[in-house]
């Protein structure tokens, strides 16, 4: 049987007790989270996944892996959106810190990956740090502790190790580990990553670099571009556009040097270079593609989330409850579905073993940094049809017996919930097509749980590794299971 919300749901509608014991929180320096049940067998003994006793790894479990990743994105975050765009919220929850009630909000699946067979949520704590639900649903100060940063969390989801904040693709003794593009190139499949912000930002360059901090831009820019197999790299980071996609009279090497533009855009790299809409369209449903393709969209740094509007002042602070799409969008950028629907034909006319393929909503968290609610809806509203892409690719070109899809979060960002809450927490509520009634507490981010949505060959031993159990959220897992999963059945050398 499948353990997902949905079922969780209609078995325990009313109030649960929340098994909190409120001792001191013994698990925030012990390094890992609680442990309830045993780590699932090596997949060669397990039968439910189609996986084989004594097969070769790569001869069994997921053809195609794909990986989504809403930066920053918390259930919050997917729930502001839904009550935008149906009126309808999935995972609200009524939580008294510490007095044992919990209430779930009735609510509805809306999404494409709600409906998915398996829904949990994981763990995203850095090296060193903890996941203790006693810790985290006992005052309302609980998520502020601990937080990690896009870099751990993503090194953990593209590695299956936990390390330091700032760590990208290294472990905490700063040595490389292997990510899940290497495995896959190892494997003969091709890999690719595609973001909304850019390129060499902490999510994509976790899965493709290794490299002691994510703001040594132009190192890892010089890595991923000359030291990897890697066939597709898409995201933001152009020097001769600004946040507007207006082109500047004078470039900015933010993201990578001028050595490596001149290199990428000269031909002098394994890359061919598109920019344009049309381009990324026309690599869509071409039967011909590039082997390694490089997509730099014509905007400095995220798709649409930098561009001025009337919901912003002339210093670029938000306009409390201004409306999501009231600034006119860029033109002349891609949509972020767009770039992931290049990238997939691209990958799979690339090899015939199938594919690695990460896609990051980037700017929710930027979004959510800057506790700009308006546009963290846009920009979950652009993941949701990215992951309805995805699907819809994975139905017409694949099936669900050969390719595996996961739908996640790093981390957590502005730890964002109804205007009514603290000290408890209540739902958010919200009218389709008008702004939720919400609020944020930081301008960081938080250790609370994400939600993990996954379907297709190898989502069972996801929900397997969920063997812990969350008095709110329900089961879950640690982050570095998600990628464990994937080398359960690739191997890991
Ligand atoms: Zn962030």
């Amino acid at each position: 049987m499948h353990l997902t919300w949905t079922s969780r749901l209609a078995a325990g509608t009313a109030t649960a007790a929340l098994a909190l014991t409120l001792a001191a929180p013994a698990s925030l320096a012990g390094g890992t989270g609680p442990v309830d049940a045993p780590a699932p067998e090596p997949v060669g003994d397990t039968a439910t996944d189609g996986s084989r006793d004594g097969a070769a790894p790569a001869d069994f479990g997921p053809k195609n892996v794909i990986f989504l990743i809403g930066d920053g994105m918390g259930f919050n975050q997917v729930d502001t959106a839904s009550l935008y765009e149906h009126g309808v919220s999935y995972h609200q929850v009524d939580v008294e810190p510490g007095a044992g009630d919990v209430t779930r909000q009735p609510g509805r699946a809306t999404q494409i990956y709600q409906h998915f067979p398996v829904g949990v949520a994981a763990a995203t704590y850095q090296h060193g740090a903890g996941y203790d639900p006693a810790v985290e649903w006992g005052s309302f100060r609980g998520p502020m502790q601990n937080r990690p940063d896009s870099a751990a969390t993503a090194t953990a989801l593209a590695t299956g190790v936990r390390t330091y904040n700032a760590a990208i693709g290294v472990d905490p003794d700063r040595k490389p580990v292997r990510n899940l593009t290497e495995r896959a190139q190892e494997l003969g499949k091709a890999s690719g990553v595609v973001t909304s912000v850019p390129f060499t930002h902490a999510t994509p360059a976790s899965f493709v670099a290794h490299n002691e901090h994510r703001n040594n831009y132009h190192s890892i820019a010089r890595e991923m571009l000359w030291e990897h197999e890697i066939n597709v790299v898409m995201g933001g980071g152009h020097p001769w556009y600004d946040g507007n996609a207006q082109r500047r009279d004078e470039p900015t090497y933010q993201y990578l040097a001028e050595a490596e533009w001149n290199a990428l855009s000269g031909g002098e790299t394994q890359f061919e270079l598109v920019e344009t809409p049309e381009e990324f369209a026309a690599l869509a449903t071409a039967t011909d593609t590039p082997a390694h393709v490089f997509g730099m969209p014509q905007v400095a740094a995220t798709l649409q989330y930098d561009r001025s509007g009337p919901d912003r002042a002339a210093d670029g602070t938000p306009v409390a409850g201004a409306e999501p799409f009231t600034a006119p969008k860029n033109t002349g950028v891609p949509r972020l579905d767009e770039m992931a629907s290049a990238a997939l034909n691209i990958l799979d006319n690339a090899s015939e073993e199938g594919m690695f393929l990460m896609v990051e909503g980037g700017a929710i968290d930027w979004a959510s940094h800057a506790n700009e609610l308006n546009r963290q809806i846009e920009e979950q509203i652009s993941f949701n049809r990215t992951i309805e892409t995805v699907v819809d690719w994975v139905e017409r070109e694949s099936n669900w017996a050969e390719t595996l899809v996961v739908v996640t979060a790093d981390h957590e960002t502005g730890y964002l919930t109804s205007t009514d809450a603290d000290p408890g927490w209540k739902p958010i509520q919200g009218e389709k097509g008008k702004l939720p009634r919400a609020t944020w507490h930081t301008g960081g981010h938080t250790n609370a749980l994400v939600p993990v949505y996954a379907k297709g060959v190898g989502a069972t031993r996801i929900e397997q590794y969920a063997r812990h159990e969350d008095p709110v959220r329900g089961a879950y897992l640690e982050n570095i299971d998600i990628a464990e999963t994937v080398f359960d059945y690739w191997g890991r050398p």
